[in-house]
């Protein structure tokens, strides 16, 4: 290495950092029609639940509303009969067979209401959830094409920073390539360089021995830190 191969390492990190903060931009664009399209699917899931739970509501209802026809027909036939009989014994059969009968169908009468009153609450949420996915449906055409236009020159940017990237790394050796392409897809918060501050790596403080040092900073080998494996940059590369 060099002090030109040593800049040329900073200047490719700092072109990578300005891709990544275009690329960020970029990806938090497509973010703003992903988080549409994910309220979409939650809403579109809690759709198809509605429509199970009114299915299985009109069923119900069906059965209790097929119940109270039945206890009705059973009432009036009974109550037409109570005409045809003259005995205590038969008259007192059919009064309680009717008794009965009423006492059943109080309670089905109630549940068929009560039924009748969750369908018309969920038929209500249905429309809600309708009416919000097409609201969703518009806003993504809407944001679709904002966000085209703002990841069209994002883009070339990206481009450039790539082209810029590429012409520099012809430029070093290979072995600094790939150990700097090994280190940046550990994706490391401060980046994959660093430099010797106070005899020590001044990402994560590893104290670094004489001899390292003065192979970096004197005969500028290339080196990593022990401690975090970055690469070492000399200060005579800084500026
Ligand atoms: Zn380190």
């Amino acid at each position: 290495m060099n002090k030109e191969s040593f800049k040329i390492l900073k200047e490719i990190n700092s072109l990578y950092t300005s891709k990544d903060r275009t690329q960020h931009s970029i990806d938090s664009e497509y973010q703003r029609i992903a988080k549409i399209e994910k309220q979409s699917t939650l809403n579109k899931e809690e759709l198809t639940r509605e429509e199970a739970l009114l299915s299985e509501f009109r069923q119900k209802l069906t059965h209790a509303e097929n119940e109270v026809d039945k206890l009705q027909a059973l009432i009036e036939k009974s109550q037409a009969h109570l005409n045809q009989v003259f005995t205590t014994e038969e008259i007192k059969a059919l009064e309680s067979q009717i008794d009965q009968a009423t006492i059943q169908l109080h309670p089905l009468e109630e549940k068929t209401l009560e039924l009748m009153q969750e369908i018309e609450d969920h038929e209500k949420r249905k429309e809600e959830i309708k009416e919000f996915l097409k609201g969703c449906q518009e806003t993504i055409k809407e944001i679709q094409i904002e966000v085209d236009d703002a990841v069209i020159p994002l883009n070339k940017e990206i481009q450039s920073f790539q082209a810029r990237i590429d012409l520099l790394i012809s430029e070093l050796p290979e072995n600094v390539v790939s150990k700097l392409n090994q280190l940046r897809e550990k994706k490391l918060t401060h980046g994959p360089l660093a430099e010797i501050a106070e005899k020590k790596c001044s990402i994560c403080s590893f104290h670094l021995d004489q001899s390292l040092i003065a192979e970096v900073e004197k005969n500028l080998k290339f080196k990593t830190c022990s401690g975090c494996g970055r690469i070492l940059v000399p200060g005579n590369a800084l500026y």
